[in-house]
């Protein structure tokens, strides 16, 4: 059986493809959510990556605008990510995900 991809590399694929948004500019009339390319109404969600994205310039009110949550997004998942590196580098596995319950053996990527 193979295994699962650990959760960080996706994270911080996902992560970086945002950062290059703030960086280079965010493509206009873009949309990525499924439920709205479907239905023409919006999710929940929608919003999030361009909440991000400003959030990652600086733009607050911006960001506040897109999405009220973008920002706080922005600071737990920046915050996971640089844990998990840390992690990574004093010889732990990469978590599968957010919530993992370390240290059991059975839901913890092996490293390579
Ligand atoms: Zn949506």
């Amino acid at each position: 059986m193979n295994k699962p991809l650990p959760f960080f590399p996706v994270a911080l694929a996902a992560w970086l493809a945002c950062a290059a948004q703030a960086v280079l500019g965010i493509p206009e009339g873009l949309v990525l959510c499924p439920f709205r390319l479907v239905t023409g109404h919006r999710c929940p969600g929608c919003g999030m990556g361009h909440a991000v994205v400003h959030a990652m310039r600086g733009n607050w009110a911006e960001s506040l605008r897109h999405h009220p949550i973008g920002i706080a997004l922005l600071a737990v998942w920046t915050g996971w990510l640089l844990l998990e590196a840390s992690r990574y580098f004093f010889g732990a596995a990469f978590a599968p995900g957010f919530a993992s319950g370390r240290g059991t053996s059975s839901n913890v990527a092996s490293r390579p």
